[in-house]
């Protein structure tokens, strides 16, 4: 990822985080980034683990934790359950609302695209649940797929 496109998805996520009253935080920004700049999902140890080896002062994986939840909850990150990493969101930088994010996770080299559920797959994902007495909690979905690349070099 560029720089300029870096301080422009920031500068963004500043503005979410004081449009809902949350503050960005340099801690908060560093683990951001982080997130941003990898490729792949990352676990909590191992953006702690990246973040302590570029700061002076250490954090322990509780406040990365913290930290994690925080950006989550401002819908900065996400949370792949299935693997219990996390992404950065691709759409900080958009003016659209977020949309009920799919995952496509490729099982070769783990790169990870995020895009939205069509919304009426989720009305009838809903519907399905519901009709088998369930309550649907979370509508984010995670597939496993194999990416462009590695389909290309698997033929
Ligand atoms: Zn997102
Ligand atoms: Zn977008
Ligand atoms: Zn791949």
């Amino acid at each position: 990822m560029k720089q300029k496109q870096l301080n422009t998805i920031m500068n963004k996520a500043q503005d979410i985080c004081s449009q809902s009253g949350g503050r960005l935080t340099e801690k908060r920004k560093r683990i951001l980034e982080l997130l941003l700049v990898s490729n792949t999902p990352q676990s909590a140890y191992e953006v702690a683990d990246a973040y302590n080896k570029s700061a002076e002062t250490s954090m322990p994986p509780m406040s990365v934790y913290r930290i994690l939840d925080f950006l989550e909850s401002e819908q900065l990150v996400h949370k792949l359950s299935s693997a219990n990493k996390y992404v950065a969101c691709s759409h900080i930088a958009c003016s659209h609302t977020h949309e009920i994010p799919q995952f496509l996770i490729c099982g070769k080299c783990q790169n990870v695209k995020e895009i939205a559920i069509a919304k009426r797959i989720i009305e009838e994902l809903d519907m399905q649940v519901e009709d088998a007495g369930y309550k649907l909690i979370n509508s984010q979905l995670e597939l496993q797929c194999l990416c462009d690349n590695c389909l290309v070099s698997a033929a």
